[in-house]
Protein backbone atom coordinates (compact mmCIF):
# COMPACT_ATOMS: atom_id res chain seq x y z
CA UNK A 1 0.00 0.00 0.00
CA UNK A 2 2.56 2.23 0.27
CA UNK A 3 3.78 4.08 -2.53
CA UNK A 4 4.03 7.34 -4.33
CA UNK A 5 0.95 9.41 -3.95
CA UNK A 6 1.02 13.08 -2.66
CA UNK A 7 -1.28 14.09 -0.02
CA UNK A 8 -4.39 14.92 -1.81
CA UNK A 9 -7.35 16.92 0.50
CA UNK A 10 -7.06 20.58 -0.31
CA UNK A 11 -8.93 23.38 1.24
CA UNK A 12 -11.30 24.88 -0.93
CA UNK A 13 -10.12 28.88 -1.68
CA UNK A 14 -12.78 31.56 -2.03
CA UNK A 15 -12.87 32.66 -6.14
CA UNK A 16 -9.95 34.77 -6.68
CA UNK A 17 -10.22 38.33 -7.33
CA UNK A 18 -9.92 39.14 -10.93
CA UNK A 19 -7.20 40.76 -11.16
CA UNK A 20 -5.69 38.94 -8.93
CA UNK A 21 -2.53 38.66 -10.79
CA UNK A 22 -1.81 42.60 -11.25
CA UNK A 23 -2.41 42.66 -7.03
CA UNK A 24 0.05 40.13 -6.85
CA UNK A 25 2.93 42.24 -9.13
CA UNK A 26 2.24 45.24 -6.95
CA UNK A 27 2.45 43.63 -3.56
CA UNK A 28 6.16 42.17 -4.99
CA UNK A 29 7.22 45.74 -5.94
CA UNK A 30 5.96 47.11 -2.28
CA UNK A 31 8.13 44.55 -0.95
CA UNK A 32 11.26 45.74 -3.21
CA UNK A 33 10.50 48.82 -1.64
CA UNK A 34 10.25 48.09 1.63
CA UNK A 35 13.28 46.14 1.14
CA UNK A 36 14.91 49.05 0.19
CA UNK A 37 13.84 51.21 2.38
CA UNK A 38 15.60 49.96 5.22
CA UNK A 39 18.06 48.51 3.30
CA UNK A 40 20.96 50.59 5.03
CA UNK A 41 24.01 49.95 5.24
CA UNK A 42 24.13 48.60 1.68
CA UNK A 43 27.60 46.80 1.09
CA UNK A 44 29.01 43.49 1.01
CA UNK A 45 31.36 43.02 3.89
CA UNK A 46 32.26 39.47 4.10
CA UNK A 47 35.99 38.53 3.38
CA UNK A 48 35.90 36.55 0.13
CA UNK A 49 38.12 33.42 0.75
CA UNK A 50 39.71 31.00 -1.81
CA UNK A 51 40.81 27.13 -1.57
CA UNK A 52 44.80 26.98 -2.18
CA UNK A 53 43.94 26.02 -5.48
CA UNK A 54 42.07 29.04 -5.89
CA UNK A 55 38.59 27.75 -6.06
CA UNK A 56 36.00 30.24 -4.53
CA UNK A 57 33.98 29.16 -0.99
CA UNK A 58 31.24 29.87 -0.25
CA UNK A 59 30.20 31.77 3.04
CA UNK A 60 27.42 29.98 3.46
CA UNK A 61 25.47 26.71 1.81
CA UNK A 62 22.24 25.87 3.33
CA UNK A 63 21.23 22.85 3.22
CA UNK A 64 17.38 22.66 2.91
CA UNK A 65 15.05 25.40 1.11
CA UNK A 66 12.07 25.18 2.88
CA UNK A 67 10.59 27.71 5.15
CA UNK A 68 13.61 27.73 7.42
CA UNK A 69 16.79 27.53 5.06
CA UNK A 70 14.79 30.35 2.37
CA UNK A 71 14.43 32.77 5.58
CA UNK A 72 17.86 32.27 7.24
CA UNK A 73 19.20 33.05 3.51
CA UNK A 74 16.62 36.07 3.25
CA UNK A 75 18.22 36.98 6.78
CA UNK A 76 21.21 37.13 4.92
CA UNK A 77 21.06 38.84 2.03
CA UNK A 78 19.73 41.51 3.89
CA UNK A 79 22.72 41.84 6.00
CA UNK A 80 24.42 41.81 2.67
CA UNK A 81 26.13 38.66 3.06
CA UNK A 82 26.82 37.48 -0.65
CA UNK A 83 27.63 33.55 -1.80
CA UNK A 84 25.27 32.17 0.00
CA UNK A 85 23.84 29.37 -1.29
CA UNK A 86 20.67 27.25 -0.60
CA UNK A 87 20.37 23.73 -2.26
CA UNK A 88 17.46 21.13 -1.89
CA UNK A 89 17.03 17.73 -2.91
CA UNK A 90 13.78 17.95 -3.86
CA UNK A 91 12.60 19.35 -7.37
CA UNK A 92 11.16 23.22 -7.21
CA UNK A 93 8.36 23.73 -5.24
CA UNK A 94 8.59 20.28 -3.49
CA UNK A 95 10.63 21.29 -0.37
CA UNK A 96 8.73 20.43 2.41
CA UNK A 97 6.62 17.61 3.77
CA UNK A 98 3.50 19.90 2.32
CA UNK A 99 2.83 18.23 -0.93
CA UNK A 100 3.77 14.52 0.15
CA UNK A 101 3.50 14.01 3.84
CA UNK A 102 1.32 16.56 5.37
CA UNK A 103 -2.35 14.81 5.39
CA UNK A 104 -4.26 18.01 6.88
CA UNK A 105 -6.12 20.23 4.99
CA UNK A 106 -5.14 23.87 6.77
CA UNK A 107 -2.04 24.60 8.64
CA UNK A 108 -2.35 23.72 12.65
CA UNK A 109 -1.04 27.03 13.56
CA UNK A 110 -2.96 30.91 13.70
CA UNK A 111 -3.23 32.16 10.72
CA UNK A 112 -1.36 35.25 11.65
CA UNK A 113 1.80 33.69 12.07
CA UNK A 114 4.55 35.48 10.17
CA UNK A 115 8.14 34.12 9.67
CA UNK A 116 9.37 33.75 6.24
CA UNK A 117 8.65 37.70 5.97
CA UNK A 118 11.56 39.00 8.33
CA UNK A 119 9.48 41.68 9.33
CA UNK A 120 8.34 43.14 5.96
CA UNK A 121 4.83 43.52 5.82
CA UNK A 122 4.11 43.32 1.92
CA UNK A 123 5.73 39.93 2.37
CA UNK A 124 3.49 38.58 4.98
CA UNK A 125 0.95 35.88 4.67
CA UNK A 126 -1.99 37.93 5.27
CA UNK A 127 -1.05 40.21 2.48
CA UNK A 128 -0.29 37.96 0.19
CA UNK A 129 -3.33 35.95 0.53
CA UNK A 130 -5.59 39.50 0.63
CA UNK A 131 -3.28 40.12 -3.01
CA UNK A 132 -5.56 37.35 -4.35
CA UNK A 133 -8.67 36.87 -2.77
CA UNK A 134 -9.77 40.25 -0.83
CA UNK A 135 -10.03 41.84 2.40
CA UNK A 136 -13.27 39.91 3.25
CA UNK A 137 -12.10 36.56 2.30
CA UNK A 138 -9.17 36.93 4.64
CA UNK A 139 -11.65 38.09 7.44
CA UNK A 140 -13.42 34.36 6.94
CA UNK A 141 -10.41 32.19 6.74
CA UNK A 142 -10.21 29.74 9.47
CA UNK A 143 -6.45 28.90 9.32
CA UNK A 144 -4.14 28.75 6.55
CA UNK A 145 -4.73 26.24 4.00
CA UNK A 146 -1.47 23.77 3.58
CA UNK A 147 -1.36 24.28 -0.28
CA UNK A 148 -1.61 27.67 0.08
CA UNK A 149 1.07 27.84 2.43
CA UNK A 150 3.25 26.14 -0.22
CA UNK A 151 2.27 28.41 -2.42
CA UNK A 152 2.78 31.73 -0.55
CA UNK A 153 6.85 29.84 0.18
CA UNK A 154 6.92 29.75 -3.76
CA UNK A 155 6.62 33.30 -3.85
CA UNK A 156 8.45 34.40 -0.84
CA UNK A 157 11.42 32.61 -2.90
CA UNK A 158 10.88 34.80 -6.37
CA UNK A 159 10.22 38.52 -4.88
CA UNK A 160 13.13 37.87 -2.57
CA UNK A 161 15.54 36.14 -5.12
CA UNK A 162 17.14 33.74 -3.25
CA UNK A 163 19.85 31.47 -4.61
CA UNK A 164 18.25 27.60 -4.95
CA UNK A 165 19.50 24.92 -6.57
CA UNK A 166 17.15 22.45 -6.66
CA UNK A 167 17.30 18.88 -6.89
CA UNK A 168 20.90 18.85 -4.99
CA UNK A 169 21.66 16.75 -2.00
CA UNK A 170 23.84 17.06 0.71
CA UNK A 171 25.65 13.74 0.91
CA UNK A 172 28.35 14.15 3.33
CA UNK A 173 30.58 16.81 4.69
CA UNK A 174 34.08 16.54 5.26
CA UNK A 175 36.89 18.58 6.07
CA UNK A 176 38.92 20.66 3.45
CA UNK A 177 41.81 22.42 4.55
CA UNK A 178 40.46 25.24 6.75
CA UNK A 179 37.11 25.00 5.36
CA UNK A 180 34.07 22.92 4.96
CA UNK A 181 33.76 20.50 1.30
CA UNK A 182 29.55 19.36 1.12
CA UNK A 183 29.84 16.18 -1.00
CA UNK A 184 26.54 16.77 -2.80
CA UNK A 185 24.87 14.81 -5.37
CA UNK A 186 23.08 17.30 -7.72
CA UNK A 187 21.22 16.42 -11.39
CA UNK A 188 24.59 16.74 -13.16
CA UNK A 189 26.17 14.25 -11.25
CA UNK A 190 28.59 14.52 -7.94
CA UNK A 191 30.46 17.25 -7.27
CA UNK A 192 31.86 19.13 -3.83
CA UNK A 193 31.32 22.82 -2.89
CA UNK A 194 33.54 24.61 -0.90
CA UNK A 195 31.82 26.68 2.21
CA UNK A 196 33.05 28.18 4.88
CA UNK A 197 29.60 27.67 6.99
CA UNK A 198 27.16 24.67 6.37
CA UNK A 199 23.59 25.60 7.99
CA UNK A 200 21.42 22.43 7.97
CA UNK A 201 18.00 23.87 7.55
CA UNK A 202 16.37 20.15 6.69
CA UNK A 203 13.26 19.62 8.81
CA UNK A 204 11.53 17.35 11.52
CA UNK A 205 13.75 14.45 10.35
CA UNK A 206 16.74 16.53 9.75
CA UNK A 207 18.55 15.73 12.84
CA UNK A 208 17.75 11.98 12.97
CA UNK A 209 15.31 9.81 11.64
CA UNK A 210 11.66 9.49 11.69
CA UNK A 211 10.96 6.61 14.69
CA UNK A 212 9.44 3.27 13.92
CA UNK A 213 8.71 1.51 17.26
CA UNK A 214 10.52 -2.01 17.59
CA UNK A 215 7.86 -4.30 17.41
CA UNK A 216 7.29 -2.94 13.12
CA UNK A 217 10.59 -3.93 12.48
CA UNK A 218 9.73 -7.97 12.13
CA UNK A 219 6.46 -6.85 10.16
CA UNK A 220 6.47 -7.40 6.37
CA UNK A 221 6.21 -3.89 4.38
CA UNK A 222 3.42 -4.53 2.31
CA UNK A 223 1.58 -4.41 6.27
CA UNK A 224 2.67 -1.47 7.00
CA UNK A 225 3.75 2.19 6.67
CA UNK A 226 4.73 5.45 8.93
CA UNK A 227 2.92 8.54 8.25
CA UNK A 228 6.11 10.19 6.79
CA UNK A 229 5.73 7.72 4.24
CA UNK A 230 3.79 8.21 0.83
CA UNK A 231 0.94 5.86 1.10
CA UNK A 232 -1.42 4.90 -1.51
CA UNK A 233 -4.99 6.13 0.16
CA UNK A 234 -6.60 4.76 -2.79
CA UNK A 235 -5.74 1.30 -1.57
CA UNK A 236 -7.17 1.12 1.97
CA UNK A 237 -11.04 0.79 0.55
CA UNK A 238 -12.59 -2.14 2.29
CA UNK A 239 -9.48 -2.02 4.61
CA UNK A 240 -9.22 -2.49 8.41
CA UNK A 241 -6.47 0.16 9.35
CA UNK A 242 -4.74 0.66 12.69
CA UNK A 243 -3.31 3.59 13.32
CA UNK A 244 -0.58 3.81 16.10
CA UNK A 245 -0.07 7.11 17.55
CA UNK A 246 -2.73 9.99 18.79
CA UNK A 247 -0.70 12.74 17.80
CA UNK A 248 -1.29 15.43 15.01
CA UNK A 249 0.16 13.53 12.06
CA UNK A 250 -1.13 10.17 12.90
CA UNK A 251 -4.80 12.32 13.29
CA UNK A 252 -4.28 13.26 9.17
CA UNK A 253 -3.51 9.82 8.72
CA UNK A 254 -6.51 8.23 10.34
CA UNK A 255 -8.91 10.93 8.68
CA UNK A 256 -7.54 9.86 4.84
CA UNK A 257 -8.09 6.68 5.40
CA UNK A 258 -11.63 7.16 6.36
CA UNK A 259 -12.18 9.73 3.62
CA UNK A 260 -10.93 6.93 0.88
CA UNK A 261 -13.44 4.49 2.30
CA UNK A 262 -11.72 1.93 4.77
CA UNK A 263 -13.96 0.05 6.29
CA UNK A 264 -12.89 0.88 9.98
CA UNK A 265 -10.51 2.61 11.24
CA UNK A 266 -9.04 2.03 15.23
CA UNK A 267 -6.71 4.97 16.74
CA UNK A 268 -3.95 3.72 19.39
CA UNK A 269 -2.88 5.70 22.16
CA UNK A 270 -0.67 4.73 24.73
CA UNK A 271 -1.49 7.11 27.10
CA UNK A 272 -4.75 6.62 29.50
CA UNK A 273 -5.44 10.77 28.59
CA UNK A 274 -5.26 11.78 25.19
CA UNK A 275 -2.71 14.91 24.88
CA UNK A 276 -4.96 18.02 24.27
CA UNK A 277 -2.29 20.56 25.15
CA UNK A 278 -0.50 22.55 22.68
CA UNK A 279 3.22 23.64 23.62
CA UNK A 280 4.05 25.68 20.47
CA UNK A 281 1.16 27.88 21.85
CA UNK A 282 2.23 28.37 25.39
CA UNK A 283 5.89 28.55 24.20
CA UNK A 284 4.86 31.52 21.61
CA UNK A 285 6.26 34.55 23.04
CA UNK A 286 9.19 36.70 22.36
CA UNK A 287 10.91 36.04 26.40
CA UNK A 288 10.69 32.17 25.89
CA UNK A 289 11.33 32.15 21.75
CA UNK A 290 13.93 34.22 22.21
CA UNK A 291 15.88 33.34 25.21
CA UNK A 292 15.16 30.33 26.89
CA UNK A 293 18.30 29.17 24.66
CA UNK A 294 20.54 31.72 26.94
CA UNK A 295 19.35 30.03 30.26
CA UNK A 296 21.48 27.56 32.04
CA UNK A 297 21.50 23.81 31.31
CA UNK A 298 19.04 23.10 33.80
CA UNK A 299 16.72 25.37 32.76
CA UNK A 300 16.52 24.56 29.61
CA UNK A 301 16.29 20.74 30.37
CA UNK A 302 13.57 21.35 32.55
CA UNK A 303 11.00 23.62 29.98
CA UNK A 304 12.15 21.60 26.74
CA UNK A 305 11.70 18.30 28.04
CA UNK A 306 8.57 19.03 29.61
CA UNK A 307 7.91 20.36 26.02
CA UNK A 308 9.14 18.07 24.24
CA UNK A 309 7.16 14.95 25.95
CA UNK A 310 3.96 17.01 25.17
CA UNK A 311 4.16 16.23 21.63
CA UNK A 312 1.74 17.99 19.00
CA UNK A 313 -1.24 17.14 19.93
CA UNK A 314 -3.91 17.28 17.17
CA UNK A 315 -6.21 19.87 16.73
CA UNK A 316 -10.08 20.42 17.04
CA UNK A 317 -10.51 20.69 13.41
CA UNK A 318 -8.95 17.20 12.79
CA UNK A 319 -10.80 15.55 15.91
CA UNK A 320 -14.48 16.94 13.30
CA UNK A 321 -12.72 15.63 10.15
CA UNK A 322 -12.71 11.90 11.91
CA UNK A 323 -15.26 11.71 14.41
CA UNK A 324 -17.88 12.47 11.96
CA UNK A 325 -17.15 8.75 10.09
CA UNK A 326 -19.08 5.88 12.55
CA UNK A 327 -16.20 3.31 11.81
CA UNK A 328 -13.79 5.40 13.42
CA UNK A 329 -12.29 4.44 17.08
CA UNK A 330 -9.95 6.14 19.67
CA UNK A 331 -8.65 3.51 21.88
CA UNK A 332 -7.39 4.97 24.62
CA UNK A 333 -4.59 3.58 27.15
CA UNK A 334 -3.88 0.45 25.66
CA UNK A 335 -0.14 0.26 24.36
CA UNK A 336 0.55 -2.33 21.95
CA UNK A 337 2.85 -4.93 22.83
CA UNK A 338 3.41 -6.97 19.80
CA UNK A 339 1.95 -7.26 16.01
CA UNK A 340 2.27 -10.09 13.64
CA UNK A 341 0.61 -11.51 10.58
CA UNK A 342 -1.24 -14.58 10.95
CA UNK A 343 -3.00 -16.03 7.37
CA UNK A 344 -2.56 -12.15 5.87
CA UNK A 345 -3.81 -10.66 8.76
CA UNK A 346 -2.37 -8.44 11.26
CA UNK A 347 -2.25 -9.53 14.66
CA UNK A 348 -2.09 -6.42 17.50
CA UNK A 349 -1.46 -7.91 21.02
CA UNK A 350 -2.28 -4.92 23.08
CA UNK A 351 -1.90 -4.56 27.33
CA UNK A 352 -6.19 -5.10 26.75
CA UNK A 353 -6.35 -7.93 24.55
CA UNK A 354 -5.89 -8.70 21.00
CA UNK A 355 -7.10 -6.77 17.65
CA UNK A 356 -7.22 -7.42 13.98
CA UNK A 357 -6.43 -5.06 10.89
CA UNK A 358 -5.08 -5.36 7.12
CA UNK A 359 -2.54 -2.41 7.34
CA UNK A 360 -1.37 -0.28 10.04
CA UNK A 361 0.04 3.31 9.80
CA UNK A 362 2.32 4.44 12.61
CA UNK A 363 2.35 7.85 13.62
CA UNK A 364 5.00 7.70 16.26
CA UNK A 365 7.09 11.03 15.07
CA UNK A 366 10.72 11.36 15.17
CA UNK A 367 13.83 10.34 16.88
CA UNK A 368 17.13 12.54 17.27
CA UNK A 369 20.42 10.93 16.89
CA UNK A 370 23.10 12.06 14.44
CA UNK A 371 24.79 8.88 14.33
CA UNK A 372 21.92 8.16 11.79
CA UNK A 373 22.70 11.04 9.23
CA UNK A 374 24.85 10.33 6.58
CA UNK A 375 26.02 13.83 6.00
CA UNK A 376 27.67 13.86 9.69
CA UNK A 377 29.62 10.53 8.89
CA UNK A 378 32.73 12.52 9.36
CA UNK A 379 32.30 14.16 12.69
CA UNK A 380 29.58 11.74 14.38
CA UNK A 381 31.92 9.99 16.73
CA UNK A 382 32.82 13.80 18.10
CA UNK A 383 29.65 15.25 18.26
CA UNK A 384 28.68 16.60 21.89
CA UNK A 385 25.47 15.29 23.31
CA UNK A 386 23.16 16.71 26.04
CA UNK A 387 23.73 13.40 27.66
CA UNK A 388 27.89 14.08 27.51
CA UNK A 389 27.49 17.65 28.64
CA UNK A 390 24.51 17.55 31.36
CA UNK A 391 23.28 15.50 34.45
CA UNK A 392 19.93 16.04 35.05
CA UNK A 393 18.79 15.80 38.91
CA UNK A 394 17.40 13.04 40.26
CA UNK A 395 13.36 12.42 38.99
CA UNK A 396 13.99 14.79 35.86
CA UNK A 397 15.87 12.34 34.07
CA UNK A 398 14.33 11.28 30.30
CA UNK A 399 16.46 9.22 28.28
CA UNK A 400 14.33 10.24 25.00
CA UNK A 401 16.45 13.56 24.75
CA UNK A 402 19.94 12.11 25.62
CA UNK A 403 21.18 12.09 21.93
CA UNK A 404 20.01 15.70 21.34
CA UNK A 405 23.46 17.53 20.46
CA UNK A 406 24.52 20.48 22.23
CA UNK A 407 24.79 23.20 20.18
CA UNK A 408 26.91 26.42 20.76
CA UNK A 409 25.59 29.79 21.05
CA UNK A 410 26.09 30.01 17.34
CA UNK A 411 24.08 26.63 17.07
CA UNK A 412 26.71 24.73 16.07
CA UNK A 413 27.60 21.17 16.67
CA UNK A 414 30.42 20.59 19.40
CA UNK A 415 33.06 18.29 20.44
CA UNK A 416 33.47 15.78 22.85
CA UNK A 417 37.00 16.05 22.42
CA UNK A 418 37.77 19.20 22.30
CA UNK A 419 40.88 20.43 19.24
CA UNK A 420 39.90 16.69 17.51
CA UNK A 421 36.84 17.49 14.81
CA UNK A 422 37.23 21.61 14.74
CA UNK A 423 35.33 22.05 11.52
CA UNK A 424 32.30 21.52 13.72
CA UNK A 425 32.77 24.76 14.89
CA UNK A 426 31.00 25.29 11.19
CA UNK A 427 28.29 23.39 11.24
CA UNK A 428 25.03 24.97 12.14
CA UNK A 429 22.29 23.08 12.95
CA UNK A 430 18.69 24.59 12.58
CA UNK A 431 16.29 21.24 12.29
CA UNK A 432 14.15 19.93 14.85
CA UNK A 433 17.49 18.68 16.71
CA UNK A 434 17.99 22.57 17.88
CA UNK A 435 14.92 22.40 20.52
CA UNK A 436 16.57 21.15 23.13
CA UNK A 437 19.67 23.69 23.30
CA UNK A 438 17.47 26.33 21.50
CA UNK A 439 13.36 25.82 22.45
CA UNK A 440 11.41 25.71 19.60
CA UNK A 441 13.25 26.83 16.42
CA UNK A 442 13.86 24.89 13.25
CA UNK A 443 11.13 22.85 11.91
CA UNK A 444 8.67 25.27 12.88
CA UNK A 445 6.77 28.07 11.78
CA UNK A 446 6.08 30.25 15.16
CA UNK A 447 9.49 30.65 16.15
CA UNK A 448 10.87 32.14 12.87
CA UNK A 449 9.85 35.58 13.85
CA UNK A 450 12.43 35.35 16.51
CA UNK A 451 14.88 32.49 16.22
CA UNK A 452 15.33 33.08 12.18
CA UNK A 453 17.12 36.79 13.10
CA UNK A 454 19.17 35.24 16.16
CA UNK A 455 20.28 32.45 14.09
CA UNK A 456 21.45 34.80 11.34
CA UNK A 457 22.80 37.24 13.72
CA UNK A 458 25.57 33.99 15.10
CA UNK A 459 26.08 33.66 11.77
CA UNK A 460 27.70 36.87 10.79
CA UNK A 461 29.16 37.11 13.95
CA UNK A 462 31.53 33.98 13.20
CA UNK A 463 32.32 35.21 10.22
CA UNK A 464 33.06 38.62 11.39
CA UNK A 465 35.20 37.36 14.29
CA UNK A 466 36.90 34.99 11.88
CA UNK A 467 38.30 37.52 9.82
CA UNK A 468 39.24 39.90 12.58
CA UNK A 469 42.41 40.32 11.36
CA UNK A 470 41.56 41.17 7.90
CA UNK A 471 39.07 43.60 8.76
CA UNK A 472 41.78 45.32 11.34
CA UNK A 473 44.02 45.51 8.15
CA UNK A 474 41.61 46.80 6.24
CA UNK A 475 40.35 49.34 8.65
CA UNK A 476 44.11 50.46 8.84
CA UNK A 477 44.28 50.79 5.04
CA UNK A 478 40.74 52.45 4.81
CA UNK A 479 41.20 56.12 2.95
CA UNK A 480 37.04 57.22 2.44
CA UNK A 481 37.79 60.94 2.98
CA UNK A 482 35.28 62.83 4.09
CA UNK A 483 36.72 66.16 2.23
CA UNK A 484 39.64 66.29 -0.36
CA UNK A 485 41.39 69.30 1.33
CA UNK A 486 41.26 70.91 4.44
CA UNK A 487 40.17 74.73 4.31
CA UNK A 488 42.78 76.54 6.49
C1 LIG B 1 3.36 16.44 8.50
C2 LIG B 1 3.76 17.75 9.09
C3 LIG B 1 2.83 18.73 9.32
C4 LIG B 1 3.19 19.95 9.89
N1 LIG B 1 2.25 20.90 10.10
C5 LIG B 1 2.59 22.07 10.67
C6 LIG B 1 1.62 23.10 10.88
O1 LIG B 1 0.47 22.93 10.57
N2 LIG B 1 2.02 24.26 11.45
C7 LIG B 1 3.33 24.45 11.80
O2 LIG B 1 3.66 25.52 12.32
N3 LIG B 1 4.25 23.51 11.62
C8 LIG B 1 3.92 22.33 11.06
N4 LIG B 1 4.87 21.39 10.86
C9 LIG B 1 6.23 21.61 11.39
C10 LIG B 1 7.11 22.50 10.48
O3 LIG B 1 6.53 23.77 10.28
C11 LIG B 1 7.39 21.82 9.15
O4 LIG B 1 8.08 20.63 9.35
C12 LIG B 1 8.20 22.71 8.20
O5 LIG B 1 8.27 22.10 6.96
C13 LIG B 1 9.59 22.98 8.75
O6 LIG B 1 10.27 23.80 7.83
P1 LIG B 1 11.81 23.62 7.61
O7 LIG B 1 12.21 24.56 6.56
O8 LIG B 1 12.49 23.67 8.92
O9 LIG B 1 11.98 22.11 7.07
P2 LIG B 1 11.37 21.47 5.76
O10 LIG B 1 10.22 22.25 5.27
O11 LIG B 1 11.17 20.03 6.05
O12 LIG B 1 12.55 21.65 4.71
C14 LIG B 1 13.73 20.92 4.83
C15 LIG B 1 14.25 20.70 3.44
O13 LIG B 1 15.54 20.11 3.54
C16 LIG B 1 15.72 19.26 2.44
N5 LIG B 1 16.76 18.32 2.77
C17 LIG B 1 16.82 17.49 3.83
N6 LIG B 1 17.98 16.79 3.79
C18 LIG B 1 18.66 17.21 2.70
C19 LIG B 1 19.91 16.85 2.12
N7 LIG B 1 20.72 15.94 2.67
N8 LIG B 1 20.30 17.48 0.98
C20 LIG B 1 19.50 18.42 0.41
N9 LIG B 1 18.30 18.77 0.90
C21 LIG B 1 17.89 18.18 2.04
C22 LIG B 1 14.36 18.61 2.26
O14 LIG B 1 14.18 18.17 0.93
C23 LIG B 1 13.40 19.73 2.64
O15 LIG B 1 12.87 20.39 1.50
C24 LIG B 1 4.54 20.17 10.26
C25 LIG B 1 5.48 19.17 10.01
C26 LIG B 1 5.11 17.97 9.44
C27 LIG B 1 6.17 16.92 9.21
Amino acid sequence: MASAAVSGIAAENPPLKPDAAERLVHLARCVEKERTLLDFPKRNWVVPHRSEDGQPILNVLIVGAGQAGLAIAFALLRDHVDRVLCIDMMPEGQEGPWLSIARMITLRTPKELTGPDLGLPSLSFQRWYVAQFGEQAWQDLFQIPRTEWVRYLRWVREVTRIPVQNGTRLDRIVPAGGCLAAEITATSGAERLLARKIVLATGMEGGGEWYTPEIMRAVPKRFWAHSSEPIDFSAVQDKRIAVLGAAASAMDNAAMALEHGARAVDQYCRRTQIQSIQPYKWAAFPGFTRHIGEMDDLWRWRFLSYFLDLREPFTQDAWERVSRFPNYRMVVGEPWQSVAVESEELVIRTSKGVAHADFIICGTGVTVDHRVRPELGAFAHNIATWHDNFRPPAGEENPRLSLFPYLSPSFCYTERVPGTTPELANIHCFNFATTLSFGPSGAAIRPMKHLVPKFARALTRDLFRDDIEQHWSDFRGYQGREFDAFPF
